[in-house]
């Protein structure tokens, strides 16, 4: 078989061999396995709920949280789709419980679809009024515009971390900091007469593809609701976790038996949470290696791109700014489409943007959001990379790349 290059590591990660074992135990071993139903109160059922309080446990000290309160903020979730759902909506629906009439939900323009058009769904609806802010052409969304459309009847601000098709990194401490200055009273101005309510707005953070490389430890970062995905830190696929700094701040969207602490029915889904703790713990406790490995060989692709191609330009930070996995560059004159069919054919994965929107292609809307251009969203291509990535995998892809590239300039 052709030797395959998986450059597409902020779509989805293969499981790590730590995360395999830890989910082991919950799969395929029949009536000797740990296979209870963690509401029942039998021993199978205890020995359930067991093991899921341990994966919680050891997810909040992964985020560096300490104490029983931090770890009875996680919520699993199916994915960080859902988590951001159970965030954006369950936020708007508890603040219009605790009496803003139709609450404001600020979101920046890069924010993943599961934000994106959960905010702009809420606002078809009737329900919530959205207010999308720009990003500079580095892909970084402006605190001081956040600052100027907070008022008090905002009841989330919702900016991801990484922005998973450039890899900007996001000012979250300082949106932060104005968050609480607005809770604070400490502005300046007073918008309107309505009482100001303290807790809100929330502050919403998707840190999907910022686990594995940066500090993700919601009160340091001044965070109320946090969202991750297993499945791009090496985890199985289909279960996620909502942080939410207190079980008041949301309502819930999926409602039945009360696992979760009531905020999220169904029976859970015990393999894949041990998988996502496991995933984590290994994440955080790699990642000061990986961020300088994997951004070597960001650095080491994008030379070898502008060798073969000079005109190539980065989306987003400099290669030396923005996630070490993230390389999305601008070939003026290569379709993306076309380019990611021939890596294809010579066993190359990489990708257009989004993997939500792959199997859809159309111009990523991040990329026409930096820079107002669709011609250049339809030239633009992200390479991801991850803990398996090797250098030598680089002078592979260069080798196939330079034979593309030449039948583009013949
Ligand atoms: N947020 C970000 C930033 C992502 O990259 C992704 C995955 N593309 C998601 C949310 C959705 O995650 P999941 O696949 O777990 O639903």
């Amino acid at each position: 078989m052709k030797k395959r290059l998986y450059f597409d590591y902020a779509a989805t990660t293969p499981l790590s061999e730590k995360v395999t074992k830890a989910m082991e135990l919950f799969l395929s071993q029949g009536i000797s396995g740990t296979f209870g139903n963690p509401s029942a109160i039998h021993a199978f059922g205890r020995e359930a709920l067991s093991m899921i309080d341990a994966a919680r446990t050891s997810l909040a000290r992964s985020l560096g949280l300490i104490g029983t309160e931090g770890s009875r903020g996680i919520i699993f979730t199916s994915g960080a789709t859902e988590a951001n759902n159970m965030a954006v909506r369950g936020a708007v629906k508890r603040a219009r419980e605790n009496g803003i009439e139709k609450p404001k939900v600020i979101i920046s323009a890069i924010e993943h679809e599961s934000v994106y058009e959960t905010a702009r769904d809420l606002e078809r609806e009737g329900i919530a009024e959205c207010i999308i802010v720009p990003v500079s052409k580095e892909g970084i969304v402006g605190v001081e515009r956040i600052r100027r459309a907070i008022d008090e009847r905002t009841a989330l601000v919702s900016v991801m971390y990484v922005n998973n098709e450039t890899g900007s990194v996001q000012p979250i401490s300082e949106i932060a900091e104005t968050i609480r200055n607005f809770r604070n009273g400490n502005f300046k101005f007073k918008i309107s007469n309505l009482k100001l309510n303290n807790n809100y707005p929330l502050f919403h953070v998707d840190a999907v593809q910022a686990f594995q490389y940066f500090n993700c430890n919601p009160d340091e970062l001044g965070v109320d609701l946090l969202t991750l995905s297993a499945h791009k830190m090496y985890g199985p696929k289909g279960i996620g976790a909502l942080y939410r700094k207190d079980p008041g701040m949301i309502a819930p969207l999926i409602t039945g038996g009360g696992q979760e602490f009531g905020a999220r029915a169904g029976t859970e889904n015990v393999a894949g949470i041990a998988g996502c703790a496991a995933a984590a713990e290994e994440a955080r406790a790699a990642r000061g290696v990986q961020v300088k490995k994997v951004r070597t060989v960001k650095r080491a692709m994008w030379r070898a791109i502008r060798e073969i191609y000079p005109r190539a330009e980065v989306n987003g930070e400099s290669v030396e700014g923005g996630s070490p996995h993230i390389l999305n560059v601008w070939l003026p004159g290569i379709p993306n489409e076309l380019l990611l069919i021939q890596l294809d054919e010579a066993g190359i994965a990489a990708s257009a943007g989004s993997a939500c929107h792959a199997r859809v292609p159309h111009p990523s809307r991040v990329v026409r959001e930096m820079h107002g251009d669709i011609e250049r969203a339809k030239e633009s291509i992200r390479f991801s990379f991850g803990k398996y990535t090797k250098l030598a995998e680089i002078k592979a892809f260069s080798k196939v790349f330079g034979e593309i590239v030449q039948r583009y300039r013949a």
